[in-house]
């Protein structure tokens, strides 16, 4: 009997990458190879890469020089770099890197499976062109990776807002939309295979089909995935303030499977940075959006992003972050010291702050974060939350789930459960979880 060929794939980086990571485990599948969760035992390893930050591309090449020895002792082994780095570096990976078979890009997915299948022959190859029409979707079902009771649901790619600091829009390209029609048919396939709760993902949601006449919007595409039986709970991310109509906000009132969370990424307190940054809303703007939605869904939580050590930063503005953070009540937030990105506006700015005050900033803000994450969860304590129970924690003891507003909670409870909601009443709010009863 033939042995099946193994594949060990690791993904860093955002929900896009884990979504596309699905996706090549399929395509694999379709030409013979099994997912493995050792790489030793691999023969094929391919890396879906993140360079949103220096840190994040350092990682990868840490990575490639472990898999390098790797090489070395079974020479048979296929190793290949995709995802944003791969994006970025094209045919120069290859050169620096001559151990790695192939390179390809955000949008050469659909070239993977003749790629890999050229590298059993004995060929190298790098494909990284950008394609810029429906195809990019189309071609990467089915997903591989089946089951599990929450799933993400690609709507768009690509982002056209060109942030000062970012480089999606360099290697993921424009902003392009899928049909809703076929959104909604992936959706039925998931539904069908035991998904109860489904996040539609793109960078800028909000801005969805804004070039694709006749198509719903968002906030129409969100009435038609939730009128599916199937779908229990629906979520979305990620959204830009500056696209957050008031149609999108009144979803969270009128659409009872809408779970009450939002992660809408401020980046910064102070309308200086904001401009600097080019993200096109002030943080006055920034918290009528907020009021908007607390006023549309009272229980709604609130997740963002910060960015600290902007270039030109000045403690003035980093404490106008710390006002913005107060002000929303964050239940969670994500920080990060700006990193600078080559083929970005902001890598051309002078960046005087020093390193040591950058680092500083970031923990102060993390401090205050922790605080009132803590306030929040302990407030919890006592309410009544819909749990989507997810299967068992990590420990292995109890249950495990979120709660609509995304909070990580722990009951105890029948495994049965899974894939349902259930009505909890929280009894303890820890730093990181919620502990809960069934009721
Ligand atoms: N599209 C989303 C948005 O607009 O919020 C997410 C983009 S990115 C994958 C996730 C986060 O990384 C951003 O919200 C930002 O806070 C952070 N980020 C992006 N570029 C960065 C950079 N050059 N330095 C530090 N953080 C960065
Ligand atoms: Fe990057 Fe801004 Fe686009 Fe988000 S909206 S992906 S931060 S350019």
């Amino acid at each position: 009997m033939e042995m099946q060929k193994k594949l060990y794939l690791e993904t860093f980086g955002c929900q896009m990458n884990v979504s596309d990571s699905e996706k090549i485990v399929g395509l694999m599948q379709g030409i013979g190879y099994v997912e493995t969760k050792d790489s030793t035992q691999a023969d094929l390893i391919l890396l879906n890469t993140c360079s949103i930050r220096a840190k994040a591309e350092q990682k990868v090449y840490g990575h490639l020089g472990k898999f390098k020895s790797l090489k070395e002792s079974r020479p048979g082994l296929i190793i290949g770099v995709g995802g944003c780095v791969a994006q970025q570096e094209g045919e120069k990976l290859l050169k620096r890197a001559p151990f790695v078979n192939l390179v390809f890009g955000t949008h050469n997915l659909h070239q993977l499976q003749d790629m890999v299948r050229g590298a059993e022959a004995g060929r190298r190859s790098s494909a990284t062109d950008f394609i810029d029409d429906e195809a990019r979707f189309d071609l990467f079902l089915p997903q591989g990776r089946e089951g599990g009771v929450s799933r993400f649901v690609t709507v768009m790619q690509g982002c056209d807002n060109f942030c000062a600091y970012c480089i999606v829009p360099h290697v993921r390209g424009r902003e392009i939309s899928r049909s809703a029609a076929k959104i909604v048919d992936e959706v039925r396939q998931l539904t069908a295979s035991g998904v109860t709760e489904v996040t539609l993902l793109g960078q800028n949601v909000n801005s969805y089909a804004a070039k694709n006449p006749g198509e719903p919007d968002f906030a129409d595409l969100l009435r038609l995935v939730a009128e599916l039986d199937g779908v229990k709970r629906l979520r979305f991310t990620t959204s830009h303030p500056k696209d957050m109509s008031q149609r999108l906000i009144d979803c969270f009132a009128e659409i009872p499977k809408l779970a009450p969370h939002i992660h809408l990424p401020a980046q910064s307190g102070s309308d200086r940075v904001l401009k600097a940054m080019n993200r096109g809303y002030t943080a006055e703007q920034y918290l009528a959006k907020v009021t908007a939605l607390k006023k549309a869904c009272p229980q709604i939580q609130f997740t963002g992003d910060m960015i600290v050590g902007f270039p030109g930063e000045t403690e003035e503005d980093f404490l106008a972050t710390l006002d913005l953070i107060q002000e929303v009540q964050y239940a969670d937030l994500f920080s990060f010291i700006y990193s600078a990105r080559p083929g970005t506006a902001a890598a051309m700015l002078p960046d005087l702050t020093d390193p040591a005050e950058k680092q500083a900033r970031l923990e102060r803000l993390q401090v205050l974060q922790k605080k009132v994450t803590l306030e929040r969860n302990q407030s919890l304590v006592g309410t009544v939350q819909q749990v989507l129970v997810e299967g068992l924690s990590s420990s292995g003891e109890c249950l495990f789930g979120r709660t609509g507003g995304n909070r990580a909670t722990l009951l105890a409870g029948d495994l049965a459960l899974s894939g349902q909601l259930v009505e909890v009443k929280v009894v303890e709010g820890l730093q990181t979880l919620l502990k809960a009863e069934l009721l």
